[in-house]
């Protein structure tokens, strides 16, 4: 935004006006050379910290000890942070201490990666010394120094190689890539929060295929235990099973098919988003598109290819499957199940099966002509149905929730003359299921006929 690039000039302006050098540093200098939409802006100095609280009224000392002052601009706000050094990374994680410098070049170079590795004047004029501009042209992520030895450093730089390369779509330079193998181990230092956010980046970026796939080859995750219990090989079947991942627009689904790759079920997955420190509200969409799976999978095993009124029957195990997990949840396994390889969507395949009895056959539900929605399924039965056929299901249902039953709880009880109890529930439920599978219409006197129909101690 332009206004964000005036306010970072003013605040550049403030610090050069009082003899200070200053530029702008690493993300946005980086993406302004390729191009790509600058977010934030960051400002590296040599003013020391309290000179840089003195210069500016509205401040904010945010990483006072490691030399970063937010800086309030016309409602923008800046990282300024002084020239320096760190050392001592005893964690892999965090340095011990922390150096202030006087030469920019000293500050560039403990920086991650050579495209993060510069800096730009008020003039435009680019500082940078490691070679970030050739590599940016020549699109390659590559270590400022030894790799083996900065990703020794700090573990978390091995993921942001990974992201980087993936979000960019980049390639790594050799040597960078020989000395993540080297050191990939040490991940397991990160906090599960920090490789979360990573993660998160890489499989909700433009390259998602590309970064799995890196996240893959290079081993980087912990493997074979909690939190990330799958080995090299399940991870690089999953990045094979998801090529179609950067196809999903909706972030949920991105996850979905990243854990139905890996073999997860809906209620491990959901533990697994726990541990990954996913809100609530994530956990359960997700949960929920993998709880759809469940619940087909097994109409699919217990209706045998080819049974006799197997369609009608497959047909109310899939709108009990919707109606039990959600519509949103239904739409999204059948948007996943479109971005599967074939191979691995065996509900998609949709293989001839030998003729079969035709529909209204003895096991089916109701028979077909009752329905007033009956769908023209086209005969022979039990054809396993084709994801177009269970979206157009789930299209005819004329009601998806309880609260859009024409009758209440407290109407049945009385129609039938019973007290409320667990009975009423599960009776509200086989009455949603009939009125939603079309067997009877959503209205007050048909539901309640029903009801007593199914009630065997009612005349
Ligand atoms: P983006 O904000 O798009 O993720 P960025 O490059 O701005 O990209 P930040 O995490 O905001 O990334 O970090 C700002 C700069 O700080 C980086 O460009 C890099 O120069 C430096 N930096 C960040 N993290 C590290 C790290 N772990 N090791 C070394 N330098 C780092
Ligand atoms: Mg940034």
């Amino acid at each position: 935004p332009s206004g964000m690039v005036a306010a970072g000039n003013l605040v550049l302006e403030g610090l050069l006006e009082q003899g200070y050098e200053a530029y702008f540093v690493g993300g946005c200098v980086r993406d302004e050379l390729l191009g790509r939409p600058v977010h934030d802006m960051d400002l590296t100095t040599s003013a020391r910290p309290e000179e840089v609280m003195g210069i500016f009224p509205r401040c904010v000392p945010t990483g006072l000890a490691h030399g970063t002052i937010t800086v309030l601009q016309d409602g923008w706000s800046f990282e300024v942070t002084t020239y320096r050094t760190e050392s001592g990374y005893a964690d892999h994680r965090r340095p011990e201490q922390v150096l202030f410098v006087s030469d920019v070049k000293e500050d560039l170079r403990r920086r991650d990666f050579t495209i993060n590795a510069m800096c730009r004047g008020l003039d435009g004029a680019v500082v940078d010394p490691y070679g970030g501009q050739e590599d940016s042209e020549r699109r390659l992520i590559r270590c400022v120094g030894d790799a083996e030895a900065r990703f020794g450093e700090d573990a978390l730089r091995m993921l942001r190689c990974v992201r980087f390369a993936s979000v960019l779509d980049f390639s790594i330079a050799k040597n960078t890539w020989r000395g993540l193998l080297r050191q990939r181990d040490k991940l397991a230092h990160i906090a599960v929060e920090r490789v979360r956010a990573e993660l998160e980046r890489i499989v909700l970026g433009p390259h998602p295929q590309r970064g799995l796939g890196l996240v893959a080859r290079s081993g980087l995750l912990p493997r074979g235990k909690a939190p990330f219990p799958w080995t090299g090989s399940d991870m690089a079947a999953a990045a094979a099973l998801t090529a179609g991942i950067g196809d999903l627009e909706d972030a949920h689904l991105r996850w979905a098919l990243l854990l139905h790759a890996l073999k997860q079920t809906a209620s491990e997955a959901g533990e697994l988003l726990r541990a990954w420190t996913f809100p609530g509200a994530t956990r359960s969409a997700v949960a929920g598109v993998l709880r759809v799976r469940e619940g087909w999978d097994s109409a699919l095993a217990s209706v045998p290819p080819g049974s006799p009124g197997g369609t009608e029957a497959l047909r109310r195990r899939w709108i009990a499957a919707v109606l039990a997990c959600g519509q949103s949840a239904a739409e999204g396994w059948l948007t996943l199940l479109a971005a599967l390889p074939q191979a691995a969507a065996p509900c998609a395949a949709g293989v001839a099966q030998p003729p079969a009895p035709a529909l209204g056959a003895p096991d089916a539900g109701a028979p077909a002509a009752q329905r007033p929605n009956a769908p023209d399924t086209g005969a022979p039965a039990a054809q396993r149905p084709t994801p177009a056929l269970l979206r157009s299901w789930t299209a005819e249902m004329p009601l998806h929730t309880l609260a859009e039953l024409a009758v209440t709880g407290n109407e049945l009880a009385g129609a039938l003359n019973k007290r409320p109890g667990p009975w009423l529930g599960e009776r509200l439920q086989q009455l949603l299921l009939a009125a939603a599978a079309g067997d009877i219409p959503n209205d007050n006197q048909s539901l309640l006929q029903e009801a007593k129909r199914m009630d065997p101690n009612e005349p």
